[in-house]
């Protein structure tokens, strides 16, 4: 019963398709502040702060000192599958940034109220470009600092269905913070701030001592029950803290892992780490551990999952491995029943 108007097939509008992969990225606000939190760091920023209103939903904004957008790359900026982070398809399999899909400025600002303002360093003026669910406003000069200021209001005000499955403001919040403390952790030399409702919840100072931040997040009985480990294999370099064993958590929540900088989960070194503190911590108890993996981008894909949260290694079972042989050979060596004297 099918018309033929109905069964002929036609290109999707640029708004669909870009509503289409804001659904993909951005599945509520917490998305939003990572994929902002992410472009300031890839812009070089040193500082960046983040104000929100109402766990999100009301205001999303984050301002950073990094290097800003040309005056004549702005309306791109937003354009879907623009970036300036990749050029050609060698490129996605060594990939150094934390973005290269060019997709999170076209989703976010095809889904809210957008206004970004930028300069970079050397312009005289900065410039401002205004988006309303997707309708773009001519750009136009504007007095800013250097470096870039987005502001996200009413997220999902054009899918209704999206707004209303937005939890309370503690809980969108909660995601808020998590997703500001990877990044913090995983950049220390980033003075970052953090406020909701006008409140300050974090002011983290610039750093080269990650286990400052650290203690700044966990407090200092953790920290000073923290373990350093290190080790290499073939140029791949594993390296952070884990915890006393007597320090373990009922979650997995105290776990983070991070590849070439980027928070990531992964099934197969949670496993590891698991097994690394086996016969130490009670069943059921989870370890806490920071642990970073550096290794060359050409022996992982980062590009399997649209927040990037999920890698695939080339070759799993060495890493595996180096985690797994690095635990056990410190505690080992250590006695764990003693104080520890943390190196710092
Ligand atoms: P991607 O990060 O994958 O490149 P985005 O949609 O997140 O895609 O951003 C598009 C482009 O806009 C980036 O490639 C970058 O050139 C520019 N950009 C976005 N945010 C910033 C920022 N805070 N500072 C400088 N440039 C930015
Ligand atoms: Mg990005």
């Amino acid at each position: 019963t099918h018309t033929d108007v109905e069964t002929r097939i036609h290109q999707l509008s640029a708004s669909v398709i870009n509503k289409i992969a804001a659904g993909e990225v951005i599945e509520r606000p917490a998305s939003v502040v990572k994929e902002l939190l992410e472009n300031s760091v890839d812009a070089l920023s040193t500082r960046i702060e983040v104000d929100i209103e109402q766990g999100g939903a009301e205001l999303i904004r984050i301002v950073d000192d990094g290097e800003g957008i040309h005056p004549d790359d702005i309306e791109l900026s937003i354009a879907s599958h623009a970036t300036s982070k990749i050029a050609d398809a060698d490129d996605l399999f060594s990939v150094r940034t934390m973005g290269f899909r060019g997709e999170a400025l076209a989703s976010i600002s095809e889904v809210s109220h957008f206004r970004l303002r930028t300069k970079q360093h050397g312009q005289q003026v900065g410039t401002e470009m205004e988006v309303n669910g997707g309708i773009v406003k001519e750009p136009k000069t504007c007095g800013c600092p250097e470096g870039t200021q987005i502001e996200v209001r009413q997220l999902f005000c054009n899918t209704p269905v999206r707004r209303k499955f937005l939890k309370t403001q503690a809980t969108e919040f909660g995601h808020i913070s998590e997703q500001f403390t990877r990044v913090a952790l995983a950049n220390p030399n980033l003075h970052m701030v953090l406020r909701h409702n006008g409140k300050t919840v974090y002011e983290l100072p610039a750093t080269h001592r990650f286990i400052e931040r650290l203690e700044l997040f966990y407090g200092s009985e953790l920290a000073q029950n923290l373990i350093w480990v290190e080790a290499e294999h073939e140029g791949t370099r594993l390296w952070g803290y884990v915890a006393h064993p007597s320090q373990s958590k009922s979650t997995r929540k105290g776990q983070y892992l991070f590849l070439n900088g980027r928070w990531i989960q992964d099934r197969s070194l949670q496993h590891a780490l698991g097994e690394g503190y086996r016969g130490l911590v009670m069943i059921g108890r989870q370890p806490i551990a920071f642990l970073f993996l550096d290794l060359n981008p050409e022996l992982v894909d980062v590009n399997v999952h649209p927040t990037k949260s999920e890698v695939r290694f080339r070759d799993s079972q060495v890493l595996y491995r180096l985690m797994l042989s690095t635990l056990r050979n410190k505690f080992l060596s250590m006695d764990l029943d003693s104080k520890l004297s943390v190196d710092r």
